[in-house]
């Protein structure tokens, strides 16, 4: 189990009058093996907070543990063997990769960090998301609906303790929506993985175990 603390967050954007205080004193304690969703306006500094927890840019003050490691001390390698080993990114562009199939996208992370591939884990894995017909296939000769299903696979392939996703259903219709969502909800229960996903969808944020509501850089305390 790895806790996700945030203690006194900023990240100030440029200098004078035009600086941006995207987070602005953020306190938070992520629950393990829950689904969090952030929610906010456009503009309201969800994203900046979320590639903060999840070790991606670094805050201009303030510190993120994952258990009782302070992530931004650790040297740039230590950081990223974190991130790989334990954290995984599901983004609304699915980054895929166009000269590599539908396999060998998903077992990218794993082949990386030089892991080991665990076959049957990624094979119910393959399954579960409804891809097993489309492994040899290339992303361009999937749907969009396709496509994020196997940034969703990849995204869990290193068996992550905490899931960050970024309007992961922000392109996709509402049929496609439901079995990704659920598909997600299945790794915070079956998995015991930790969900942090940022959505405009109100059905969405309000089927989660917490919400966190941003405004202007902070939480907004209800
Ligand atoms: P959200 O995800 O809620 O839409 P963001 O975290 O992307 O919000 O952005 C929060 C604020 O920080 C916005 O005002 C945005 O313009 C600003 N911002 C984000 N990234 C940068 C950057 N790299 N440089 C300058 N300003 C930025
Ligand atoms: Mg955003």
């Amino acid at each position: 189990m790895k806790t996700l603390k945030v203690v006194d967050l900023k990240k100030i954007y440029g200098k004078g009058d035009s600086e941006v205080r995207a987070i602005d004193g953020i306190n938070l304690e992520v629950q393990p093996h829950k689904f969090t969703a952030i929610i906010g306006k456009s503009g309201s500094g969800k994203s900046t907070l979320l590639h903060c927890m999840a070790g991606l840019d670094k805050p201009t003050s303030g510190k993120v543990f994952i258990d009782d490691l302070d992530l931004y001390t650790l040297n740039d390698d230590r950081l990223s063997k974190i991130r790989s080993e334990e954290f995984g990114f599901i983004f609304q562009s699915y980054n895929l990769i166009p000269v590599l199939n539908v396999y060998d996208n998903i077992v990218l992370p794993i082949s990386l960090s030089a892991g080991k591939v665990d076959k049957k884990y990624i094979d119910d894995l393959i399954v579960k998301l409804g891809l097993k017909s489309q492994i040899k296939k290339f992303p361009n000769e999937l749907s969009g609906g396709q496509q994020q299903r196997v940034a969703i696979a990849r995204a869990l392939a290193n068996k992550p303790s905490i899931i960050f996703a970024d309007e992961p259903t922000g392109n996709l219709d509402s049929k496609t929506t439901d079995e990704v969502m659920n598909l997600l909800k299945f790794c915070v229960n079956e998995y015991k993985q930790t969900l942090v996903m940022i959505t405009h969808n109100d059905e969405i944020a309000n089927s989660a175990d917490n919400i966190i509501h941003i405004s202007d850089g902070r939480i907004l305390e209800i």
